[in-house]
């Protein structure tokens, strides 16, 4: 049993080891993604199911490795906050997302909105609304059409700080989403005092939502409660005619999931949404 013991942590130190290993190699090349150019934004649609339009795009950040191909950002985004890259990488994200749809609006494709993720080592910069400010400067997208989405974390865990900068950003004209919403905390408080444009529901509460009782019915009191505030609802991984379906009875008619599409490149994006409009 001793020997079996021995063997067993000489394993787990070598897994962990090779682990280490990886996770430093991994960190070098995300120091070098961005002047490598291996990052790249996909934009996913935000429909209205009941007009059958398009109101928005979500920007989701995208890591071509030059050796490992795509990795996804729940496994790089981690790595780029213990670090402190995502500072850099999110001004980039930010900034190419808003110049991208500033084109699409100066080539008549119509209004529609960008949502951008920010972590909370971004808001909490301190220049942070102004590093904003300048790239909505330089970028001259108009305000209105750029939308931030934070987690009900960021907002919890430092209030007055968030509440501060969501002021200063509201004053700038841009709106803010909660994302994720239900999935953390259980604190409804800050939705009284912060100033919120938009409650993206959890895509675990969509899920199972014809078998399960139980979602439905929480998934109908978070849409109420986002009515009773006067706040946008938007249902987020929508993969089924019968999610969008119960979502719409529900007077949700904002969604975004597979159903409608998946996060596409900007050409994927143009060819399928903005090609029939063009003239
Ligand atoms: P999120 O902000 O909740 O983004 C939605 C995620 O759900 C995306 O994953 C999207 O591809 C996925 N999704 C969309 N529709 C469906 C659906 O119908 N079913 C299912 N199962 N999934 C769907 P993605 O692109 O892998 O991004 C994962 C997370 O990485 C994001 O979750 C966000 O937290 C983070 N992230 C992505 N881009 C950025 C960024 O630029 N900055 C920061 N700070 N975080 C980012
Ligand atoms: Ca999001
Ligand atoms: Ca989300
Ligand atoms: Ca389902």
């Amino acid at each position: 049993a001793k020997e079996l013991a021995g063997n067993n942590y000489c394993f787990y130190t070598r897994e962990m080891n090779n682990r280490t290993i990886e996770n430093v190699q991994l960190e070098n090349d995300l120091y070098k993604a961005l002047e490598r150019e291996e990052f790249e934004i996909y934009f996913q649609p935000q429909v209205d199911y009941k007009e059958m339009k398009l109101f928005g795009v979500e920007a989701l950040l995208r890591w071509n490795h030059r050796k490992k191909g795509m990795i996804s950002p729940e496994e790089f985004i981690p790595l780029a906050e213990e670090t402190g890259l995502i500072i850099p990488i999110g001004e980039w994200m930010l900034k190419n997302a808003c110049k991208q749809v500033k084109n699409w609006h100066d080539d008549g494709f119509g209004e529609f909105k960008v949502a951008v993720n920010l972590s909370a080592l971004q808001f909490e910069q301190r220049n942070f609304v102004k590093v904003v400010q300048s790239i909505l400067d330089e970028t001259k997208l108009p305000p209105r059409l750029l939308g931030f989405e934070l987690t009900e974390n960021l907002i919890i865990k430092n209030k007055s700080l968030t509440y501060t900068t969501i002021q200063q950003l509201i004053a700038l004209g841009i709106t803010i989403s909660i994302d994720d919403f239900g999935k953390g905390y259980s604190s409804l408080g800050y939705l009284k005092n912060f100033p919120i444009d938009t409650l993206k529901i959890d895509k675990s509460f969509i899920r199972d939502v014809e078998e399960d009782t139980d979602s439905s019915a929480i998934l109908a009191t978070i849409i109420h409660l986002g009515q009773n505030l006067k706040l946008n609802v938007i249902g987020e991984g929508v993969e089924t005619m019968e999610e969008a379906n119960f979502l719409l009875s529900k007077g949700c008619h904002y969604m975004q999931g597979y159903l409608f599409s998946p996060p596409l490149s900007i050409e994927e994006f143009e060819k399928s949404f903005l090609q029939k409009d063009k003239g």
